[in-house]
């Protein structure tokens, strides 16, 4: 049992186990769902750095149909940019994102010998990559633990009650402390999927979901 900063007693054994039931009546978030059907670190990243602003099904065709003409970092790196923008179009910021994974291709072959690092600082040091992106391919890939803290963990950290932050980092950092390390990789996975389905940014289906007996409904205005 953990404190939350509600002084409520909170059993995250209970509410991981309750969210990985759930998970199964979900769609996998595409992050994971390219570490598991590729095995391939190279792919988590670039796929990483095609998802964030866009929706899992484009980052899924995108990402489909520019590894089957890129399926390593030598074969990226080679590509034309203007050949990546068709390729990765409509994906958001699609337009920047296509010199930067080029860019991450040729740095992976002349900094990293064609292998994706494994340490936060090496992978932050890609530009376009941030914290958030360094630490899903840090899990997806590499199955180190790290919390990932994208918009749905933030939010729904803070319905839950089982954090009070108002930064990402600040949402990290306390996570870090409330949660056991065996449960770091997997609470992004699971919540991502849950924000994406069941406790959206606006009006949260909770007349459905299944962790309603866990969450204070912190800030919630309006609800389904
Ligand atoms: S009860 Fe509502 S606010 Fe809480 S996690 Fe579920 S959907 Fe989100």
């Amino acid at each position: 049992m953990k404190i939350t900063p509600y002084g409520k007693e909170i059993d995250i054994a209970s509410l991981m186990e309750s969210l990985r039931i759930s998970f199964d009546n979900y769609q996998i978030p595409i992050v994971t769902l390219i570490a598991v059907q590729e095995k391939d670190p190279f792919k988590v990243l670039i796929s990483t750095m095609l998802s964030s602003r866009t929706k899992d099904q484009t980052t899924a065709a995108a990402s489909k149909r520019l590894y089957e003409r890129a399926n390593t970092p030598q074969e990226l790196a080679e590509l034309p940019e203007s050949e990546i923008e068709k390729l990765i179009y409509p994906v958001g910021f699609w337009r920047t994102k296509a010199p930067r994974i080029k860019a991450a291709a040729q740095k992976l072959i002349d900094s990293f010998n064609g292998q994706v690092p494994q340490s936060i600082e090496e992978l932050m040091s890609f530009e376009g990559v941030g914290r958030k992106t360094a630490n899903l391919v840090l899990g997806e890939a590499f199955r180190k633990e790290a919390i990932c803290v994208d918009v749905h963990v933030h939010r729904i950290s803070n319905r839950l009650g089982i954090i009070e932050t108002k930064t990402p980092y600040e949402t990290e950092q306390m996570l870090e402390e409330v949660l056991p390390k065996k449960h770091w990789i997997r609470y992004n996975t699971y919540i991502v999927a849950h924000g994406q389905q069941i406790c959206k940014p606006i009006s949260p289906i909770c007349s459905q979901c299944p962790i309603t007996a866990f969450c204070k409904r912190i800030g919630v205005e309006k609800s389904r």
